[in-house]
């Protein structure tokens, strides 16, 4: 990245000038909290003592046994605190705006799972909390609201436009333009102007050192590849960035295929995508001719965006990240047979990383690995499967 918070050709900052100064304020406070001890030493505490790292780095015997191949390890990120790895970014963003002055947070959030780790980590540091969210995903996501609630934080009910994400951030970013001097923003993926994809980039990359450690532990040797599921692209970042320097660890993000990458059904930004300007960045998005944003779909709500953070448009133009789209039919498959084969629900997200990896491991050797990133639990989707199946 260079110092305008570029990748490449993608990245960038293109905001209203309302934004410009409230963001360059971040990124001087960001640049001198990263570099600052005692910040780094409170927020890996939290980490410990609260959201419940180190996540183990397992070995899926029974899986890569039914695979055939290479050995299936999974970094359980679904056994922190709330139940995904999205805690990690939301405590690291909740006590940088502490540290910096800020008394309230804003959010927001499609499927709820962002509100919840973000209204967690305020209730923890005593932060004011309000999170935006469209009128038809409050209808879909009661659970979770009510969840925010709980928790404290003051849920704001976006109802213009197609009342769902996009008009929810919309609504953040105009709130934060108005409140910079006391609010932070918490944004809940490498999406965004400079300087959100590198933070929450840095933020992620717990994952990747702790598993780099853990498998040169273990197996005495690099990975052969790493897997990991690409909403707007946090915990495959997390996973990827401690091995980008590792030319022999072969890198592999999965998009949501939906109802197939030809239907027009499908959140697949990276594999069918085109060169555009989404949510204050230059990056690859799904769009028709005109620019207007198509509409997405993926059986996994945290799956469903129409673009996809621009550190990964510039990993796929570079070649460094391969990117495959995995269907709504094979994800629901996997999401089954892990549970089965392992006795671990997965969430429907990292679903889509586990059908991969097991095709991936069959056409790999015994003696090679692959560490799959099992960016969460699966207790969130049991619901919506069992009314899928008929079940309920
Ligand atoms: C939100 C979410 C994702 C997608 O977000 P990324 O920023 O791409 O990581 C993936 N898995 C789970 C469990 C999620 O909650």
């Amino acid at each position: 990245m260079n110092k305008n918070g570029y990748f490449g050709d993608f990245g960038g900052f293109f905001v209203p000038e309302i934004l410009v100064s409230a963001l360059k304020e971040l990124d001087r406070e960001y640049r001198s909290l990263s570099t600052d001890m005692e910040f780094a030493d409170e927020l890996s505490h939290l980490l410990e003592t609260y959201a419940g790292r180190p996540t183990p780095l397992f070995s899926a015997k029974n899986l890569s046994k039914e695979c055939g191949g290479a050995k299936i390890y999974l970094k359980r990120e679904d056994l922190l605190h709330t139940g995904s790895h999205k805690i990690n970014n939301a405590l690291g963003q909740a006590l940088l705006a502490k540290r910096i002055g800020k008394t309230r947070i804003i959010a927001e959030t499609g499927a709820g799972q962002h509100g919840v780790a973000t209204a967690t980590a305020c209730a923890l540091l005593g932060l004011r909390c309000e999170i935006f969210m469209g009128e038809v995903d409050v209808e879909r996501q009661k659970s979770n609201c009510y969840r925010m609630n709980l928790l404290g934080a003051k849920l704001n009910v976006v109802k213009g436009g197609s009342r769902t994400l996009k008009d929810a951030i919309n609504e953040a970013m105009r709130d934060y333009a108005a409140t910079s001097d006391d609010t932070h923003y918490l944004i809940g993926s490498v999406v965004g102007p400079h300087p959100y994809p590198t933070m929450v980039r840095d933020f992620q990359s717990v994952i990747g050192r702790e598993a780099r450690s853990q498998i040169l532990s273990l197996e005495g040797r690099l990975p052969d590849a790493l897997v990991a599921c690409v909403g707007g692209g946090s915990n495959s970042i997390g996973l990827f960035h401690p091995f980008v320097a590792d030319a022999s660890v072969r890198m592999f993000g999965v998009e949501a295929g939906g109802k197939g990458i030809n239907s027009g059904m499908h959140s697949a930004s990276v594999v069918k995508g085109t060169d555009g300007v989404l949510h204050g960045a230059m990056t690859l998005v799904l769009q028709d001719e005109d620019g207007q944003i198509n509409e997405t779909h993926s059986v996994a709500a945290g799956l469903d965006y129409p673009a996809v953070g621009p550190e990964h448009a510039f990993f796929s133009r570079s070649k460094r990240v391969e990117y495959r789209a995995i269907s709504d039919d094979e994800a629901v498959s996997a999401f089954h047979h892990l549970s089965e084969s392992e006795g671990i629900v997965p969430a429907l997200e990292s679903a889509h990383a586990i059908s991969f990896a097991s095709k991936l491991a069959n056409d790999m050797s015994r003696e090679q690995s692959i560490i799959v990133c099992l960016s969460g639990r699966g207790d969130k989707d049991v619901n919506q499967i069992a009314a899928m199946e008929g079940k309920l």
